[in-house]
Parts: structure tokens; sequence; C-alpha cells
């Protein structure tokens, strides 16, 4: 059987890594992204720069590829459901419209008994009154947040007055975890139960921004098996097929939260592209396009640092050691706070 071409949307790095893993599994990719500066495009076979919703580029895009899949989650539902009638899209597009949303992920894993924050949706500035148990939280846009985009932290029912938020747009408050430890696992599924799954990966945040990842993980045994556990139940549940992210919380008695779930390859998993025999992406590209499933295995342990904004200019021009591997994201500007590049050192 000849390979299928696999059709990427989105263009950032995460494209631009899962094509280089497809093109080293023989398997062509298209990328379609609204950024025409897009730099997937320098990895993939074929590039459609259109808006999300423009029917000509959809049907391009559809007309070029056997199965299509995403490197973001903020793609609208309808582009997605409808590519889906006519080539498969995977992961699910139904899976993308509940984690899309804060609430409706919020109450599907909570559902499965897993537990997450404690959390209520805000409508307007006076429900505030009725959650102030729930301070101090944090204010998250129910939907289009990353990276700390769109979250206020609300210490006390005061801080609200001070801010100007356009409640319309939709709000969760969740109540602020004192931290003591985030962890995520990323885990592939290809079918009913079976799964490849990376061990728990440690990761640090400045200004909600992953800053840095590293395995092992220093965690305790109980909390290693139950994030395992938990990845897996949610991956079953929502019948996944490809890479999936779990990112989970450990507050300080040691109690494991699952704070939310990327339906795609994931920040904290491109260590794995050095750390084991099989990259996040290869895996993701393997399960979507239904290539055989290859055991996990481990080569060495890994710290990951993200290059963000100007610090990537001293990387540009740094000699590494052969344990070092540097990542240059090729992205035409470079701006603050924006990732342009990460660095994996095994060791
Ligand atoms: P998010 O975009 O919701 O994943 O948030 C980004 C980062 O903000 C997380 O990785 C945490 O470092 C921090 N954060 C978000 N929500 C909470 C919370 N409820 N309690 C404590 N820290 C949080």
């Amino acid at each position: 059987m000849s390979k299928p071409t696999l059709g990427i949307i989105g263009g950032g790095q995460l494209g631009s890594m899962l094509a280089t893993a497809a093109k080293r599994l023989e398997i062509k990719t298209v990328v379609f992204s609204d950024d025409m500066d897009a730099p997937a495009q320098k990895f993939s076979d074929e590039f459609i720069f259109g808006k999300y919703d423009d029917q000509n580029k959809i049907d391009k895009l559809v007309s070029k590829t056997d199965v299509i899949t995403f490197e973001f989650e903020n793609i609208p539902y309808e582009t997605l459901n409808q590519i889906n009638k006519i080539k498969p899209v995977l992961p699910k597009p139904s899976i993308n419209r509940i984690i899309q949303h804060r609430l409706a992920e919020k109450d599907f894993i909570n559902k499965l008994n897993i537990r997450t924050t404690r959390y209520a949706s805000v409508k307007n500035k006076s429900e505030m009154d009725t959650v102030q148990d729930l301070l101090p939280g944090l204010l998250k846009t129910v939907t289009l947040g990353y990276d700390g985009k769109g979250q206020h932290l609300i210490n006390s029912i005061e801080d609200i007055n001070e801010l100007d938020i356009d409640f319309s747009r939709g709000y969760i408050l969740e109540k602020l975890v004192k931290l003591k430890k985030e962890i995520s696992i990323i885990i592939t599924r290809f079918s009913d139960k079976k799964y490849e799954i990376y061990e728990p990966i440690e990761n640090v945040h400045e200004d909600q921004i992953l800053k840095n990842s590293r395995i092992p993980a220093d965690i305790n045994d109980k909390i290693l098996k139950q994030s395992r556990l938990w990845a897996m139940k949610l991956t079953e549940e929502l019948k996944y097929v490809g890479t999936l992210c779990v990112e989970f919380f450990i507050d300080r008695n040691e109690n494991l939260y699952v704070n939310e779930i990327a339906p795609r390859v994931h920040n904290s998993g491109h260590l794995t592209i050095n750390a084991y025999n099989i990259s996040q992406f290869e895996n993701h590209v393997r399960a979507v396009c239904g290539l055989e499933q290859i055991k996990l295995n481990k080569i060495s342990n890994a710290k990951m640092i993200n290059l963000i904004g100007s610090q990537i200019n001293v990387y540009r021009n740094k000699q590494f050691n052969s344990n070092e591997f540097f990542f240059d994201y090729l992205k035409k500007e470079i701006k603050h706070k924006r990732k342009m590049g990460h660095l994996t050192t095994l060791f």
C-alpha cells in the first residue's frame, strides 16, 4: 500500500517538527496556515496559505491529502468537521471541541473522577461575588488562551474593579493551586488500549510560559503511577488517535491535579526527539497515518530549555557539545515572549 499524504493545519514549530518526522518516514506533508511566513513551510512538501475558513483553500487541502491533523487546538470546529466529512481528521474534531473550551474540558475530566483545580463559570462581574471561595484564583478566558494570555490573577474581589475585563468573552475562575511542581505526560494512542507512553516530564514555567523541561521528573512513585493512569484513562475515553499531552499540577501536599489537556504534540515533549528511539512527533505521524506501532525505548535523561525572544541570538553563533541539540525554529522575526528555538541536553 502506498503511504498517505498528511495534511497539517497550523504552521508553527510543532508543524515543522511533525513535517520533519513525516519526511523521515517518507510521508509527504501539506501545511495549511493563515500565516504567510509560517516556518513549517520550510519543512513540508507543500504549503497552502489562507484563512482557516477559506473554502477554496480548505478544498485544496482536502484534494491534496489523505489524512489531516493539526498542530494547535484553536482551529474553528466547523473547518475540522467539514474536512472530516471528506477525509479523516485525526484526532477527531469532536475531541478538539471539548478541549478548546476550558469549562467543557474540566467537566469532562471531572466526570471521569480525575481531579482538577476547583473552578466555576463566570459570565459577568456580579457572579464573581458568588465564587469568592475560589480566591485567590486565576480568571481565564474559556477559549483561546495559551501561555498565560487572557489570564488574570485575582487575590480579592477588589482586584476585579481595577481590571478592565470584557466578560462577554466568557470566563472560568480557577482556584490557585499552591504549586510544588508541574509535570506532563505525553502519550500516543494508536487504537483501543494500544499506547506508547513517555515517562513523566518535569516542567518549569516563567510568566506562565514553559521555560524548561526534564526527565526524569523528581516525583514519588504514587504520583508517577497516578499520572500515567489518568493519561491513559483520558486518551481511552476520548478514543483518541495520535499524540496527546496531559499537563498536571502537584501541590505542596503531594496531590495531583490535571491542569489541562493538549490534543496535539507538546512543547514539553521536544526532548523526546533526542531522548527516545521514537519522538512524540514520529509517534503522532505513525498513529494518524496508520503506520506500525514500535515499542518506546528511552535512550537518555534529558533537559530542554526554551529559547524565548532574543535569547536565541547567543545560540545562533554558539558551538555545541555532542550531547547538545539546538533547534532554531527559523521564525522571520524575533518577538518578545515568543518561542524562537530550544536546546536539548542529554545527560
Ligand atoms: P495554562 O495556560 O492554564 O496552562 O496556565 C499556564 C501556567 O500558569 C501553568 O502551567 C501554571 O504554571 C500556571 N497556572 C495556571 N492555572 C493555575 C492554577 N489554577 N493554580 C496555579 N497555577 C496555575
